[in-house]
């Protein structure tokens, strides 16, 4: 039996039960019935399941831990938290946060122009709002209009020419005058593959000889009273705790240091993000060497003690975090299209009168095979395929006999496979390590999983049922885009089993967790592969409801979107089919205009095919 590592990465989020994963929350649906009440309403391709109450969950985690660091420390500051808009712009999700956000006032954080409208129009009236990134004038001047609004707004200055611009605009918008904060260059950075943020060499921030400058500039401009919080990110996913306490030690001396020289409203120290998520589904391997009890005793405890320290009042404090917010909020579901030896039957052998002698010795080996000779004769069934390719190059085999090879040697394969099933592990990985299964997905790595395309990060996966039975094949996964890199390897270093199913007779569904940070937005159209179908899932006592089905892009609107006149296309297609020989062209002109509007994504129920 596997569990996938459920314990590892799940935070109880999920559970395995009779076979299932189930959603281990009120009813716990399964995913397997979600799926398919999503699949009955005739979606197919790739579906996101969006699960609000885990949102939930993680705010509430985030407040609830701060809020008793702060009361065991007695710590005099308060916690202030923003959701970070580039980890999820999308709607349903934003909405979903927002909402929930409400009674924690939990606010957003932009760094773009664009992320600014959502947070202008959707933010929690009393929530605040944190504007980072690099900033035109405009960006400045919607800043302004969101403090006019009433928003709690704090600009962050990323450069001394940010600080002039907003002088400048302070002189033309006068009160309310956004809070202003000052991004912080510390010495110290952050590790892993998302650390470039923080660090002396780092893209953002001021050194201390621009913080100084900064103050000289406030304080002539008379802005120094709107000065209110320094802010610093070291990079996303910290899986150390020492790079975050290296530098809060750094930013809490600073802090200490701007309020001496005269900073009388700073207030507030804004940690960004950074907030690691555990994605790992194997024992030997952790993303993450600290839990979020640590993590807020850490910053509550240095702070407190720098504050004291140095004789200056303890500051709120602030998160960004965004990863550890959304992260598990998402699950993608990916129906399996194929098992590529699943073509490789005893029914396909087609035998000759006389065959190659080679492949006599194959036929013996697979009528004779048993468990105590199953790792020889698999190794012998290697060897002669090999020496038969090498006949087939020269000319001595036709197509016949290298088919009747290549059939006889994957069926060697899964007997050897299931006759060493309950015998010693290490010969069976001897077996898997050089015999994977390849499993087609219906889905776009690029899309959905940038993040393994782009950094090699790995994702948990699990297939929705079976899990009271024991995978047997070692699985490579591969997408339906027309790239060799739409591939998920099978890695001996973080291996993966997956069972061995007639997709003839049954349907077999894989789910990656942990997918509601950065992938969505960072996905891209390769092949025009958009955005799969999302849903929401809301559960409750009595079961789970569907919501705000958005099914994925038609392929109409894919093309609209690449900035393609679609009237004149279609108009295109028509007369080109007018003018062609074909016959009953209005029935051809209407089953092109069915297509145009579905979505890219293959149309295949495996129950549907012939085999
Ligand atoms: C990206 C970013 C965050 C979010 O980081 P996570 O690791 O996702 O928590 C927060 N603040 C700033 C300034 C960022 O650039």
């Amino acid at each position: 039996m596997q569990d996938y590592g459920i314990k590892l990465w799940s935070n109880n989020d999920f559970c395995i039960e009779n076979g299932y994963v189930k959603v281990n929350y009120k009813s716990r649906p399964s995913l397997y019935e979600i799926t398919q009440q999503i699949r009955d309403t005739g979606v197919r391709g790739p579906i996101l399941l969006r699960f609000p109450h885990l949102i939930h969950k993680q705010i509430d985690t985030l407040y609830k831990e701060f809020n008793r660091a702060i009361e065991s420390f007695q710590y005099k500051g308060k916690f202030h938290a923003v959701f970070p808009l580039k980890v999820n712009q999308f709607p349903n999700f934003v909405s979903h946060l927002v909402n929930i956000g409400e009674k924690y006032n939990y606010g957003l954080e932009a760094g773009s122009k664009a992320e600014l409208i959502i947070a202008m129009a959707y933010n929690n009236k009393n929530a605040p709002i944190t504007v980072n990134g690099f900033k035109d004038k405009n960006m400045i001047t919607l800043g302004f209009i969101a403090a006019k609004m009433g928003y709690d707004t704090t600009l962050t200055i990323e450069g001394l020419n940010e600080l002039e611009n907003i002088i400048e605009a302070a002189k033309i918008y006068k009160d309310p005058i956004p809070n202003i904060g000052l991004r912080i260059r510390l010495h110290s950075s952050g590790i892993g593959i998302w650390a470039k943020s923080g660090g002396i060499n780092s893209k953002f921030g001021l050194t201390s000889t621009e913080l100084l400058e900064a103050v000289e500039l406030l304080k002539k401009n008379d802005l120094l009273d709107h000065f209110t919080m320094i802010h610093f990110h070291i990079g996303s996913q910290i899986g150390e705790i020492n790079p975050v306490k290296k530098a809060l030690r750094e930013a809490g001396n600073i802090y200490a240091e701007l309020k001496k020289m005269g900073a009388k409203n700073l207030n507030n120290i804004n940690l960004g993000g950074g907030l690691a998520v555990e994605y790992s589904q194997h024992e030997n391997i952790h993303n993450r060497n600290y839990t979020i009890t640590e993590f807020t005793n850490d910053v509550v405890f240095l702070l407190k003690e720098i504050a004291m320290q140095k004789g200056v009042q303890e500051p709120h404090i602030f998160t960004e975090s965004g990863r550890y917010i959304a992260a598990s909020h998402a699950v993608l579901i990916a129906p399996v299209l194929e098992l590529f030896s699943q073509e490789y039957t005893e029914q396909g052998l087609k035998l000759k009168e006389n065959n190659p002698p080679l492949i006599e010795e194959l036929y013996d080996l697979y009528k004779s095979i048993n468990p105590s000779n199953a790792i020889e004769y698999f190794h012998d069934s290697l060897d002669h395929m090999e020496s038969l390719l090498t006949l087939f190059d020269l000319g001595y085999i036709d197509l016949q006999d290298r088919s009747n090879t290549e059939i006889l040697v994957h069926l060697i394969i899964k007997k050897a496979i299931e006759l060493t099933q309950d015998k010693d592990r290490y010969e069976l990985k001897r077996i898997q390590d050089r015999v994977q299964e390849r499993y087609l997905l219906n889905f776009s790595l690029f899309q959905s999983l940038p993040d393994f395309w782009g950094l090699k990060q790995r994702f948990p996966v699990m297939p929705l049922n079976k899990l009271d039975q024991k995978p047997t094949r070692s699985a490579s996964l591969w997408d339906i885009t027309c790239d060799s890199d739409g591939e998920i390897d099978f890695n001996v270093d973080y291996p993966l089993f997956l069972h061995d199913v007639d997709l003839s007779k049954e349907e077999y569904f894989l789910a990656f967790f942990l997918v509601g940070a950065y992938q969505e937005i960072l996905g891209m159209k390769h092949n025009l592969f958009t955005h799969p179908t999302e849903v929401t899932v809301k559960i409750d006592e009595k079961g789970f409801e569907l919501e705000n089905i958005v099914e994925s892009q038609s392929i109409l609107d894919i093309l609209y979107d690449l900035d393609y006149d679609i009237n004149e296309m279609q108009s295109r297609l028509k007369q080109l089919i007018a003018q062609s020989e074909c016959k009953e062209k209005e029935k051809i002109l209407d089953q092109l205009s069915i297509l145009l509007h579905e979505n890219n994504y293959l149309k295949i129920s495996p129950k549907e095919r012939k085999i």
